[in-house]
């Protein structure tokens, strides 16, 4: 039985996608990252649960800087711009 896929444009702005399709690349993305680039589960979470509870948050990003939280939070050396939480040192991840 053959496999059906569904394309998607790269070259696409968000207006012109499809939101599921979005956030499924998103999450794909976040997913593939290089290891070496991010925090561990625990520390993703617990930023995750601050963003969470910040009013700043709205649809999943943050109106302060205008990243996607959970593609800022999962970034060591990313921070909070309000610094509610903080980026990582190397000796931390390690
Ligand atoms: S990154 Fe900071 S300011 Fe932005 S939503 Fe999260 S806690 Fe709030």
């Amino acid at each position: 039985m053959e496999e059906k896929t569904k394309r998607v444009c790269r070259k696409c702005l968000t207006k012109d996608m499809d939101q599921a399709v979005y956030f499924e690349n998103l999450h794909n993305y976040i997913k593939n990252l290089d290891e070496d680039l991010k925090v561990g589960q625990s520390v993703y979470d617990t930023r995750l649960a601050v963003c969470k509870q910040c009013d700043l948050l709205a649809d999943g990003m943050c109106r302060a800087c205008g990243c996607f939280v959970e593609l800022r939070a999962i970034m060591w050396k990313n921070a909070c711009p309000y610094d509610k939480w903080h980026a990582e040192t190397m000796e931390e991840i390690k």
